[in-house]
Parts: C-alpha cells; sequence; structure tokens
C-alpha cells in the first residue's frame, strides 16, 4: 500500500482546467482562431522555454516581469532559461532568426501559456494563458486600428462587448518620451516622500514605470502628475489623432488615460488596454501597443511593429460571470439493456458516427439499469436518447425517446434512423 506522507498538488496559481469548464476554453479558442483567419493573421508557435537573455533584454530589467516575476533556473548544462513570461520577446527571436521580417511584412497570432511568480488570486495566476497578436513591418496607424478593431469584433462575437472599454494613451517617439521623462522625474523629486519603496528605487531607472503603480496611496501623487500629452509632436499627434478618429467612426467605446504606460520597456506610439471593472484589481483582459525599435535592439533589421495579448483565464471569468451560456455537447445518448443489446450499442452508435459525423453520439457503458441511464442521459444535456433492449436487438428498431420535449417516444426501424436524426 502506497504511504500516504504527503498529498501531491499543482503548484500554487497553476491551475488545471477541468472538464466543466473546458468548454469555455474551446469556445474562446475557436471564436479567436476562426477570427484571426478572417483578418489574414497567422499562427506562429514558438518554445515555451528560451535563453534568460532574452527576456531580460526585450522586456527590459527594471520591469515587474523581470525583477521579480520570471521563473528562471539552470538547465543540465549550466545554461540559464526562463519560462516565457510573455509572447513577443519569442515571436520577435523567432521572426529575426528564420528571416520573417526581411522585406516583407507579416501578421501573426500565437495562444499559449505563460509564466509568473505572483502572488496568485482570482484573475491572477502563475501559470496562465495569453492569444497574442503582433504584425511587423507597417509602421502607420492603420495596423493599430485593424489590431483594435479585431479585439471589438472578439468582444462583440464573444458577447463581452457590453462591459469593456478601451484606454489608449500615445508614449510618442523615443525621444518625446525622453523629453517627459525627464520632466516626471523633475516631479516625483519634489515628492520624493510620497513614493513607496519600488517607486523609489524606479525613480533612477525608469520614472515612466511609476505611473504604472497600482498602489492607492500614491494615487493623487500621480494623478496630478505632468501629461505626456504635452510632449508630443507633429507626428506623434498625428498618429494618435488618426487612431482616436477611427475609433470614433467605429462606435468603440475608449477614454484616453494619460497615465497609462504599460510595464515593459519596448513600447512607443501607441498603447492601449481594455479593461473591465467586473474583476476587481485584474480588470486589464487585453493590453498591447506599438514596439517600433524591439526588432533592431534584438539584432534584426529596423522594423516596425504593433501588437497585444489578452489573458484567456480573464476572459473566461467573465463569461461565466456574464452567463454566456454554451451549447451542450451530446446530442444524441445511446443507451442499451442486455448482454446482447451492449454489444450492439457500441456497433450501432458507430454507424451514426459515420452517418452523422455532425452529431455527438455517447454511447453508455456499463452494467447500470434503464434507470440510471436515463439519470446519465438527462445529465448529459442530449435532447433524444436512443435505447437498445432485447426486443429492439431482436426486431431491428431502436426506441427514440425525447428527453426535453414533451413527446411519445416512437420506434424506429435501425435503418431508417440516419434519415430521422438528420
Ligand atoms: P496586470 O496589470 O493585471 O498585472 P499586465 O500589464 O502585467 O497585467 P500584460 O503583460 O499586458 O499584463 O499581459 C497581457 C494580459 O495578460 C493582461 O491584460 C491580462 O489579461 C493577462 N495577465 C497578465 N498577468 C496575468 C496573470 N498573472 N494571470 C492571469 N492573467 C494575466
Ligand atoms: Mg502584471
Amino acid at each position: 500500500m502506497a504511504n500516504p506522507i504527503f498529498k501531491l498538488n499543482a503548484i500554487r496559481g497553476m491551475n488545471d482546467i477541468l472538464p466543466s469548464d473546458i468548454s469555455y476554453w474551446h469556445y474562446l479558442e475557436n471564436k479567436f482562431r476562426a477570427l484571426a483567419a478572417r483578418y489574414g493573421y497567422e499562427e506562429i508557435r514558438t518554445p515555451i522555454v528560451e535563453v534568460t537573455p532574452l527576456f531580460i533584454r526585450s522586456i527590459g530589467e527594471a520591469t515587474d516581469i523581470v525583477e521579480k516575476e520570471t521563473y528562471t533556473f539552470n538547465d543540465r548544462n549550466g545554461d540559464s532559461l526562463t519560462l516565457r513570461p510573455e509572447g513577443t520577446a519569442g515571436t520577435v527571436r523567432a521572426g529575426i532568426e528564420h528571416g520573417l521580417f526581411y522585406h516583407q511584412t507579416q501578421k501573426l497570432w500565437y495562444m499559449g501559456p505563460v509564466f509568473r511568480h505572483e502572488r496568485p488570486q482570482k484573475g491572477r495566476y502563475r501559470q496562465f494563458y495569453q492569444i497574442g497578436v503582433e504584425a511587423f513591418g507597417m509602421g502607420g496607424p492603420d495596423i493599430d486600428i485593424e489590431l483594435l478593431l479585431m479585439t471589438w469584433r472578439l468582444w462583440q462575437e464573444i458577447g463581452l462587448s457590453e462591459g469593456l472599454i478601451l484606454h489608449i494613451n500615445t508614449l510618442g517617439l523615443p525621444e518625446e518620451r525622453q523629453a517627459y521623462q525627464s520632466v516626471l522625474v523633475d516631479y516625483f523629486e519634489k515628492n520624493f516622500s510620497a513614493l513607496d519603496e519600488d517607486s523609489q528605487r524606479r525613480l533612477k531607472k525608469n520614472a515612466l514605470r511609476i505611473l504604472d503603480s497600482k498602489n492607492p496611496a500614491m494615487k493623487s501623487l500621480l494623478d496630478n502628475a505632468p501629461s505626456i500629452q504635452a510632449f508630443m509632436g507633429e507626428e506623434s499627434k498625428h498618429h494618435f489623432e488618426t487612431i482616436q478618429q477611427a475609433l470614433k467612426k467605429a462606435g468603440i467605446p475608449f477614454q484616453v488615460n494619460p497615465r497609462l504606460v504599460r510595464g515593459l520597456d519596448y513600447y512607443c506610439h501607441t498603447v492601449f488596454e481594455w479593461v473591465t471593472d467586473a474583476l476587481g484589481a485584474q480588470g486589464a483582459v487585453c493590453a498591447g501597443g506599438r514596439y517600433d525599435k524591439l526588432v533592431e535592439q534584438m539584432g534584426g533589421e529596423s522594423t516596425p511593429a504593433v501588437g497585444f495579448a489578452m489573458g484567456m483565464e480573464r476572459l473566461i471569468l467573465l463569461l461565466q460571470q456574464q452567463s454566456v451560456v454554451l451549447e451542450n455537447k451530446v446530442n444524441v445518448y445511446l443507451m442499451s439493456v442486455g448482454e446482447k443489446a451492449r454489444t450492439e450499442a457500441l456497433f450501432f452508435a458507430e454507424t451514426l458516427r459515420s452517418a452523422l459525423p455532425l452529431l455527438t453520439i455517447a454511447n453508455y457503458c456499463g452494467a447500470g439499469n434503464i434507470k440510471a441511464q436515463f439519470k446519465k442521459a438527462d445529465k448529459s444535456g442530449a435532447k433524444i436518447a436512443l435505447i437498445l433492449g432485447d426486443e429492439e436487438v431482436e426486431q431491428g428498431t431502436v426506441t427514440l425517446k425525447y428527453l426535453r420535449e414533451d413527446k411519445p417516444q416512437v420506434s424506429v426501424a435501425r435503418d431508417q434512423i440516419i434519415k430521422f436524426l438528420s
């Protein structure tokens, strides 16, 4: 007998996704996959583990992610590796490595797990899933707009558009951001004692990130900070203005949020976040922006780029909260009574599956009586039950019973049933 010394559990913050929830995952995945195809975006799959310097160089040393959230370890060769905390770095690495950015544009998407060592709570986990989109080689505002239209369409198609609002901001060109940053540093230096410890440390490394702080004690300090808008030149203003015009035209609810800077080093021009107030502090469901310098910074040709990533768990929490009801999976539940019928049911189910590939045919397996089988059929959500008993076996028929409608049961010849069901 096994010695029950300790119980083996999943790692804190890393979730099992159980069959009772999986239909939400499939729903989101399928909706997104179809949408990406309709916009002409192609999927890319990159490894979950990459060399550590990839993330340090792309995301930036003084970020929450790199400072305290990565899962980093030495493998058996002594190489430092990191579980990816986001998808952009790997996508850029792969694009450079395979020459995808050379004299061509790319519209890419990905889906998969990412890892961050954060304090687990509702909507915040240590392994979570992201769907991301990255577009390379296009510097104008049109592609930023396309990405925003795409997210908006997704919310509409999955029934979440009511509860979401878009926050946008511009970080402008690097020199504009720089000019703003020095004014911001002055402001924070004058108010040094009002900064929390993290922010005091960040003041030297990257003052912009202080604006990202969620510490309520610093709220009024941040609300009164100088705004980045005043530092924008003509080009940046035009880029940002074009986007806002398009959002208005499309009827997308948005709000300019001058404090939105995003936690990563690589952004310029447009940054945005889709937020909800239905998930407490975990209100961001999708976030992204433009990162024109990243490809070059990582050793590729200069390539403008823009992208976003959404957190699948948070979207699924919203779907469940808003009682988005998903269709039942089982269409027909097949039951059998008696030894002979049990075997015959297996093959009868095969015949049905061959003839009706769009239906889900669940066949009862086991030795339960008819009452137990009815219970299972009911729980499966199927609308129709088919019953094979001794009599049906002998006569080549099957009994059809409606599980959700008040209609009498009928006996149907087995070679007629396919016509009946289709
Ligand atoms: P937050 O401010 O909530 O920490 P973030 O700015 O760190 O989010 P991004 O790096 O922009 O998040 O990641 C994109 C999306 O991934 C977020 O908008 C969110 O929906 C989701 N996400 C981020 N961190 C987590 C997490 N630990 N658990 C679940 N989802 C997450
Ligand atoms: Mg975070």
